[in-house]
């Protein structure tokens, strides 16, 4: 057998790992760790480690780990049939049986799925189904992209275009001058202390008014936004946010497309977030939890008004030119139909909506009035502990001091993976759905450590 030693040495020297700092890592200055088995919330090192996940992996395991139904699922698919394509109108029962599913748990007004494999390429559909739409209707103007600061929408060109986060733009020459970012609907970072949410909400959607007239509204094709954001600091909206939004979008004949690669298939304890919110949306965006990350899986979901065109638009100009090699791969589709069946019997949809809203309690049972701590903030299966230098006046921490990060750090070496969310001191929680009291319970009382172990007590 391989030692540790030797799979570190190997990793060093061939693996190129995404979202890692390369030199360090190349120099053995990050760990290398090496998992090797999983059951429900838990995962496992080499080294016989055992952690609880409260990430599920990236926000995708939802129904849990080590799920036999699924894997026999697709053990079964690949022994039978392993690939075949999706083109000029084929496809496999599980491919076909997994399209019916997802639009029957779809919002009202969708109509049909293309497959993808990633979030990423979800959204690059997404994009190009846009463009696609508006030259079919004669508006060959009308293409710009409007997407959220701090919104994450995934890292290929047009894709880490839409992801408002610095870190993926910084030199990649992003974003492409088709994309337009507006401001974040974030709270907690409010620009005067004594706005209610409405008022907030009622800002954000002047400051959407006045983009979208600077542009000109026959530039803009479509609006994207995660339900509720995600990588940006698990920030649900201000009230009234969504509804708000959308009448703008709806008055300047602008298309909504809801990233729910987070948020689809039940994480805020609804099947959609878009449901949770009253979006009514053009396009839907799904992977994660599609498959709970079994297999590679995505989706576009596209709705009714969108699918008339792009017909008409094959009735002009012949078949449409968009497709993957592994577009409603059998393996993904098989995980699929096993992953949705699964959701169901387990009732984990409303699992995640009861045990997320106990571990929200309880983390602000345990550090609510801490000093450091200015916001526990959640929406079903998410949770987000936001440190700042004086929690009153909400003045952050210097970023040097990666006070996120030192926590994240500090929790994990006592047994719970959360994740240090990429921009500001976050903390985030997004465990697997199956999670129980006991877990919430222990990821809690750990955080609390964690915390009091960086920042001291009270
Ligand atoms: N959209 C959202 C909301 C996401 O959270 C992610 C991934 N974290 C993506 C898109 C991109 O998905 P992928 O990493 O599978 O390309």
């Amino acid at each position: 057998m391989l030692t540790n030693d030797q799979l570190a040495q190997w990793d060093r020297e061939n693996f190129f790992h995404p979202s890692t700092h390369l030199a360090q890592h190349a120099r053995g200055e990050t760990a290398t760790r090496v998992i090797r088995t999983a059951k429900g919330c838990h995962i496992e090192d080499r080294d016989g480690n055992k952690l609880l996940d409260a990430f599920a992996g990236l926000y995708c395991v939802n129904v849990g780990y080590g799920r036999q139904e699924i894997a026999e699922a697709i053990a079964d698919q690949a022994r039978e049939l392993a690939y075949y394509h999706a083109y000029v109108g084929h496809g496999t029962e599980a491919s076909i049986t997994l399209s019916k599913m997802i639009l029957d748990r779809a919002p009202a007004g969708m109509s049909k799925v293309y497959f993808g494999q990633s979030g990423s390429d979800a959204n690059e559909t997404n994009v190009k189904l846009v463009w696609y739409y508006n030259n079919i209707l004669g508006r060959p103007e009308k293409k710009r992209i409007i997407s959220r600061w701090r919104g994450y929408h995934g890292s290929g060109l047009v894709t880490g275009s839409l992801t408002g986060l610095e870190g993926f733009h910084k030199k990649f020459d992003l974003p492409l001058s088709q994309v337009i970012h507006t401001e974040a609907p974030y709270y907690h970072r409010r620009p005067e202390t004594d706005m209610t949410e409405a008022q907030f909400t009622a800002h954000l959607v002047a400051e959407l008014e006045a983009l979208i007239e600077r542009e000109g509204a026959d530039t803009i094709a479509a609006f994207i936004g995660e339900p509720v954001l995600g990588t940006g600091g698990i920030v649900p909206p201000p009230e009234g946010y969504w509804p708000a939004v959308q009448e703008v979008l709806d008055k300047h004949d602008i298309l909504l497309i809801a990233d729910e690669v987070v948020t689809g298939f039940g994480r805020l304890g609804t099947m959609f977030g878009s449901d949770h919110y009253g979006i009514k949306p053009d396009l839907i965006t799904i992977a994660k939890g599609l498959t709970s990350a079994y297999a590679p899986l995505s989706g576009s979901i596209v709705g009714d008004k969108m699918w008339k065109v792009l017909e008409q638009g094959t009735d002009e100009n012949g078949p449409i030119g968009h497709g993957w090699t592994y577009s409603a791969h059998p393996i993904g589709a098989a995980a699929g139909v096993a992953n949705l069946k699964l959701l169901d019997e387990l009732e984990l949809v409303q699992n995640a909506g009861e045990v997320g809203a106990y571990l929200n309690a309880a983390l602000r049972d345990a550090l609510g009035g801490h000093k450091n701590v200015s916001e526990i903030r959640g929406e079903g299966m998410l949770a987000a502990i936001e440190f700042d230098a004086d929690a009153e006046t909400r003045r952050p921490f210097d970023p040097d001091q990666k006070i996120g990060v030192q926590i994240t750090t500090a929790l994990a070496a006592d047994g719970v993976i959360g994740r240090a969310m990429p921009q500001g001191d976050i903390l985030g929680f997004a465990p697997p759905f199956c999670l129980s009291r006991a877990e919430a319970d222990e990821i809690a009382t750990k955080t609390k450590r964690a915390v009091e172990s960086v920042l001291g007590t009270a």
